[in-house]
């Protein structure tokens, strides 16, 4: 697997990431949400650097200028309900990407954290681009349990993941179960993992924060 670790680099978007991480800030559940879908803006720009495009004549009001069409059949995908403001944010840079939406919530089984699998609504995938977003890769389990479901609509031809903060364990798992070729974007990497499976230090419940808390 290809890393692409963005906050590596200085730019706005670590602005956009502290206050995602604040507990002062992330209280304003609108900034919360918007910053999640500026980062996705940015992660989507970075993306569309590996994808292909065609030359083609522009023809402007005034004379014909060479320029480039982009030549990718794109699938955002985004795993409920976590992953809503980053398919928002990749719906407007893509913005005639098709969709497929999945759902995966933690159970508590004695013992294990186990992933479920439930929702899923995706076009074919057979030779689409697909990227599956998922703002929190904590084990890594949840994005590639659904990987291995969307698969079930077809092949893609490349596969890109997105996500804003993951844990160096979570890294670890995907680059043991995917090949080469997919890569991941991912705006930070933090160090570890709590008990219940929560990025630590992170930035709390995705989820909840952008939605409220659920029962
Ligand atoms: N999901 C979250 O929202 N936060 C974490 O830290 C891990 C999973």
């Amino acid at each position: 697997m290809i890393i692409h670790h963005l906050s590596e680099q200085s730019s706005i978007l670590c602005q956009y990431l502290l206050e995602l991480r604040d507990r002062e800030i992330q209280k304003d559940r609108l900034r919360f949400r918007m910053n999640l879908k500026r980062i996705s803006h940015f992660m989507g720009f970075e993306v569309s650097k590996r994808f292909y495009y065609n030359k083609v004549a522009a023809q402007t009001p005034l004379d014909i200028k060479q320029a480039k069409s982009l030549e990718e059949d794109i699938v955002i995908s985004s795993i409920l309900r976590a992953g809503l403001p980053m398919h928002e944010g990749l719906l407007e840079t893509f913005d005639k990407a098709d969709n497929a939406f999945i759902s995966a919530y933690r159970i508590e089984d004695e013992e294990q954290i186990k992933v479920k699998v439930e929702y899923e609504s995706s076009p074919d995938l057979n030779g689409k681009t697909l990227l599956l977003a998922d703002p929190m890769i904590a084990t890594g389990r949840s994005i590639l349990s659904c990987l291995v479901e969307l698969k079930k609509f077809g092949q893609p031809k490349r596969i890109f993941l997105l996500g804003i903060v993951a844990s160096q364990a979570g890294i670890n798992k995907l680059n043991d179960h995917l090949q080469d070729d997919v890569e991941c974007y991912i705006a930070d990497i933090d160090p570890d993992l709590n008990d219940k499976s929560y990025i630590v230090p992170g930035l709390g419940d995705a989820g909840d924060l952008a939605f409220g808390n659920k029962l």
